[in-house]
């Protein structure tokens, strides 16, 4: 869990660490190591400026995972 809050499920976004690189599941139907995020701008910026993913996830984050998870990013 990459997210601190106690927040349910509903209002986090996972992701998903794949053969295609780390994608955000939208379905919640991906296979594979998880971590979650929750709305907040702030959350993101963690994920992507730290290692607490690649931790997370045990997978390095290459620049198109980084790429792909910006566009992604909460607009609150
Ligand atoms: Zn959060």
């Amino acid at each position: 869990m990459v997210c601190r809050q106690k927040a349910g499920k509903r209002g986090l976004t996972r992701l998903v660490r794949t053969d295609a690189g780390v994608l955000v599941d939208a379905t919640g139907k991906l296979n594979g190591r998880g971590a979650y995020l929750c709305e907040q701008m702030a959350c993101w910026e963690r994920a992507l400026n730290s290692d607490v993913l690649t931790k997370a996830l045990r997978t390095p984050l290459s620049s198109e995972d980084r790429d792909r998870l910006r566009q992604v990013l909460p607009r609150s």
